[in-house]
């Protein structure tokens, strides 16, 4: 069945898949296979939709704010989100703050490029660069020719730190590291060398604008899941929020998800765009069934492995309020990047209030935090004071995801897209070349629904 008799269809003749999470990837996936002529039944578990990227309400004094689970940044070159931000009627440049890319601190030194096209915006970025010599701006612009003639590849056990090998330690540690742990989530001694040259080549050389940070002013929530499954649901498809799938069952070529999520069934394929360890548990339910003929049982087995080995690691957001209207960030400047030690973890400190939000609303990010809620947050309280000179700034939630990104380390095999038997697996854990972000999300969802579109039939085996 081509791609388009199967929008020609029936809805009793359509094909139907399962989508298990929605987060970006799954309900990228629901988009695309919708678009081509699919029935959905996606099925998420949490109330809310966007996994990992959602909306949240806070407790404040003030009473109840949208925010976010944790404070995102974007950047430019993730096409494929904004696109489908505008697919389901959201304007991107309304609803997210774009700028090009800076890493200022605050004493106003860093990085600011300039809104030129790439990757000239680079170049010149570095050549001015406040705070570092010209031997330090020479040797990252070196380093970065470097880089760019040798195709943004390198060796695949490398890590960042190898990459960065004899550059001066104060760009290491005010523009690798900042750069590398908000990417890849992973410290430079153990992050993939090939990855972060694959996103320094989308970022630098993906067009204008590609590099640009655009930072949410509206909760990640409303900017690309719930218009999606609103979407979803003015075209007749089914989006079962609070609904946790328990189980798969294979039907012949078919499957089913057990009592509980009997509407809809039985499938074409299933879709698991839940997290690794879930993807992984919901793969060994089916594994282990009887009518699976025994080789489809083994590869789910071992897929089920690789989403198991997968190490995590947490991000924490601090969300805080200053008392005084005079601790703000400057106009304009809605974050800076901040000094981190072990004891002063935080990276970066955004502005809500220059991005929809309250005046005086901050958040603090610590991406591969290691301690406890508490700790953190007195933590950053100090290093507020000692590096913003923000005295009374009250903390209000502490967010923290220990399962925020997977440990993007080189060489790291990740699960494949394809489990067999009408199984399919999305979500920026799954193999490919982005790191755990939005995007690797987005495209992850989109590749999985192009490759069942054309592997499977009319709602049937190919
Ligand atoms: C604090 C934090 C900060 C981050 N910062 C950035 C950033 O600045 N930039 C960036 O690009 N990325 C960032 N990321 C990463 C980004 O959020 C993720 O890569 C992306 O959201 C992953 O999307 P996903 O759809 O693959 O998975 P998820 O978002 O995890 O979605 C999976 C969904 O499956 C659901 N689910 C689980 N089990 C079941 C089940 N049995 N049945 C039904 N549903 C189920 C879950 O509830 C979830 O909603 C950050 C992540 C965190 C946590």
């Amino acid at each position: 069945m081509s791609r388009e008799s199967a929008k020609d269809k029936p809805r009793a003749a359509q094909p139907r898949a399962a989508i298990l999470g929605g987060g970006w990837a799954g309900f990228a996936a629901a988009l695309a296979l919708a678009r081509s002529g699919w029935h959905i039944t996606l099925h998420e578990a949490a109330r809310e939709p966007g996994g990992r990227a959602r909306g949240m309400d806070l407790d404040t004094p003030q009473g109840p704010l949208r925010v976010d689970n944790g404070q995102h940044i974007l950047i430019g070159a993730y096409t494929e989100s904004l696109r489908l931000m505008r697919e389901v009627g959201v304007d991107p440049e309304r609803a997210l703050h774009r700028q090009p890319m800076a890493l200022p601190y605050a004493d106003g030194s860093g990085l600011r490029f300039p809104d030129w096209p790439a990757p000239l915006d680079a170049l010149a970025g570095i050549a001015t660069a406040r705070g570092w010599s010209l031997g330090e701006r020479a040797a990252l612009l070196a380093r970065a020719v470097r880089w760019r003639l040798a195709g943004f590849r390198c060796a695949p056990q490398a890590t960042v730190a190898d990459l960065c090998a004899g550059l001066p330690q104060r760009l290491v540690s005010e523009f690798i590291d900042p750069l590398c742990i908000s990417a890849l989530n992973t410290p430079i001694h153990l992050a993939s060398g090939t990855v972060f040259l694959r996103v320094l080549r989308d970022a630098l050389f993906s067009g204008r604008g590609g590099s640009h940070f655009l930072v949410p002013r509206r909760d990640l929530g409303g900017l690309f899941p719930a218009p999606a499954a609103q979407w979803l649901q003015e075209r007749g498809h089914a989006v079962r929020l609070g609904s946790r799938v328990a189980e798969l069952q294979p039907q012949g070529p078919h499957w089913t998800l057990g009592a509980a999520q009997a509407e809809d069934a039985p499938f074409d394929a299933v879709l698991l765009a839940c997290p690794a360890p879930e993807a992984a548990r919901l793969a060994l339910t089916a594994a282990g069934h009887d009518s699976l003929p025994a080789r489809d049982g083994i590869a789910l087995q071992r897929w089920a492995q690789l989403a198991q080995d997968l190490q995590h690691r947490p991000i924490a957001t601090v969300y805080a309020q200053t008392g005084d209207p005079s601790h703000a960030l400057p106009p304009g400047a809605p974050w800076l990047a901040l000094r981190a030690t072990p004891d002063a973890p935080a990276q970066f400190v955004f502005d809500r209030g220059q991005l929809g939000g309250p005046q005086g609303l901050m958040a603090f990010v610590i991406s591969d935090s290691a301690s406890d809620r508490e700790t953190l947050q007195a933590q950053v309280l100090a290093q507020a004071r000692a590096q913003l000179g923000w005295h009374g700034l009250v903390a209000l939630r502490t967010v923290i995801d220990k399962r925020a990104t997977f440990a993007c380390l080189p060489q790291l095999q990740r699960p494949g897209m394809e489990l067999g038997h009408g199984l399919w697996a999305c979500g920026d854990h799954v193999d490919g070349p982005y790191p755990a972000t939005i995007e690797g999300a987005v495209r992850s969802g989109l590749q999985a629904a192009e490759a069942i579109g054309q592997a499977l039939g009319a709602g049937g085996k190919a």
